[in-house]
């Protein structure tokens, strides 16, 4: 059997990774990650001191890990309530902290007693990070933040089973070295670093996923409108088809005159017509449906459910919000308008570009009719009915 001393290099150095890890994913925009590495880094710190301070006395040992071990949790806690966005309690969890350390400072220079300051500080630990799992626990959705606080959870329990089990062992042999060098121990401190081990893996595949669904999100947005971009829209429309639901109509936009716009008062007064036409379409889609800037002056949705007629109609109401906008601040005194093609999509294995070029076909058909319509797929395309607004 190995000896417990064996896990005096494996913990600090898996500590040690964790940290720089941590400190890695931050770079990437992670929202807790450098929480996480404090507080891996702290632990590295805490679990290497017995072999860095072997000369120091043995109070100044104690303290100086007890501090780094609080500081780990802190920020373990701290990492757990900025991933589920709950406040900080900077102040509460503070003035806790410092109050539990001059407990401790009374416990190893007054009591000198080793088995009240493992129970002290082992209860600050486990406050520390229950206080957090408590506070996080109804906002975890997906399976990894369950994991996550799964196994925080775990460490909270083997600590607390742990001291039960301590101050039981010492009540049977009083020697602390008869305790250290005991299979009891062993065993422990094996359970208590696969524990920690899991902790921080889970820790940083809740953060890594975060990071990549963040650039996948990125990936699949465009950043002038906010709608999807081609690529998100097409991703969009692949898994419903995979799952059968792709059933409904597809209506193709685009802004009538545009370059007129930038020819006369800029590019970037383009660009604020551009998010005007996507806020009006983001504004109106119905449940289920998305849409995509598909480039330029291009828009494209899709609207689950309905036909042609339905199509036409929002198509309609978008087109005549848009009419109306006022552009005066943009420097102009006369009206944009846009022109629509709606096409059917049925269910059928036809990948959603071939929907897309029947609408741009009515596309056409409503710019060569004059522009500021809305044109319904067919041989030929036909004109769909204004809708009268009250007024
Ligand atoms: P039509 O009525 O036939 O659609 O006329 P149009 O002037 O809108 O013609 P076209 O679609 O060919 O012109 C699109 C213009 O959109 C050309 C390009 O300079 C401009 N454009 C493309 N992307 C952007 C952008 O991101 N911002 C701005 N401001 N302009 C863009
Ligand atoms: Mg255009
Ligand atoms: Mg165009």
């Amino acid at each position: 059997m190995d000896s417990p001393e064996n896990f005096a290099f494996a913990l600090p150095v898996m500590m040690l990774t964790f940290g720089c890890v941590f400190l890695a994913v931050g770079r990437f925009g992670s929202r807790e990650a450098y929480h996480w590495a404090a507080g891996f880094l702290c632990a590295a710190v805490a679990f290497s001191l017995p072999m860095v301070l072997y000369m120091a006395p043995q109070p100044v040992q104690a303290l100086t890990a007890e501090a780094f071990f609080l500081a780990a949790f802190y920020w373990y806690g701290g990492a757990l309530l900025k991933r589920f966005n709950q406040p900080s309690r900077f102040l509460l969890r503070t003035t806790f902290c410092v109050l539990v350390y001059a407990v401790l400072a009374y416990t190893v220079l007054v009591l000198e007693s080793l088995p009240v300051e493992l129970v002290v500080s082992d209860a600050a630990c486990v406050i520390l990070l229950a206080f957090a799992i408590v506070a996080s626990f109804r906002h975890a959705r997906e399976p990894i933040d369950r994991i996550l606080l799964g196994v925080a959870s775990l460490i909270v329990l083997e600590t607390i089973v742990r001291d039960v089990a301590l101050l039981g062992f010492l009540s049977s042999a009083p020697s602390p070295d008869e305790f250290e060098s005991s299979i009891y121990a062993f065993v422990m401190q094996a359970g208590a670093s696969v524990i920690a081990l899991l902790f921080a893996l889970s820790a940083l595949a809740a953060t890594t996923l975060d990071t990549i669904a963040q650039y996948r999100h990125a990936a699949e947005r465009d950043s002038l409108s906010g709608l999807l971009n081609r690529r998100g829209f097409e991703e969009a429309a692949k898994k419903l088809q995979a799952r059968g639901e792709l059933s409904g109509v597809v209506i193709i936009c685009d802004i009538d005159h545009f370059k007129r716009i930038n020819d006369t008062f800029g590019h970037a007064a383009g660009d604020t017509v551009i998010a005007w036409l996507a806020d009006l379409l983001r504004a109106r889609l119905p449940k289920g449906a998305f849409a995509a800037r598909f480039g330029g002056e291009e828009f494209v949705a899709f609207l689950p459910g309905g036909g042609l007629a339905e199509g036409g109609k929002f198509a309609n109401v978008v087109r005549q919000a848009f009419a109306a906008a006022d552009l005066k601040e943009i420097g102009d005194t006369g009206k944009i308008t846009a022109s629509f093609g709606v096409a059917i999509v049925n269910a059928s294995e036809a990948p959603m570009i071939d929907h897309i070029g029947r609408a741009d076909a009515a596309l056409y058909a409503a710019k060569k009719a004059g522009r500021n319509r809305v044109m319904l797929e067919g041989t030929p395309a036909r004109e769909a009915p204004a809708i009268h607004i009250a007024s």
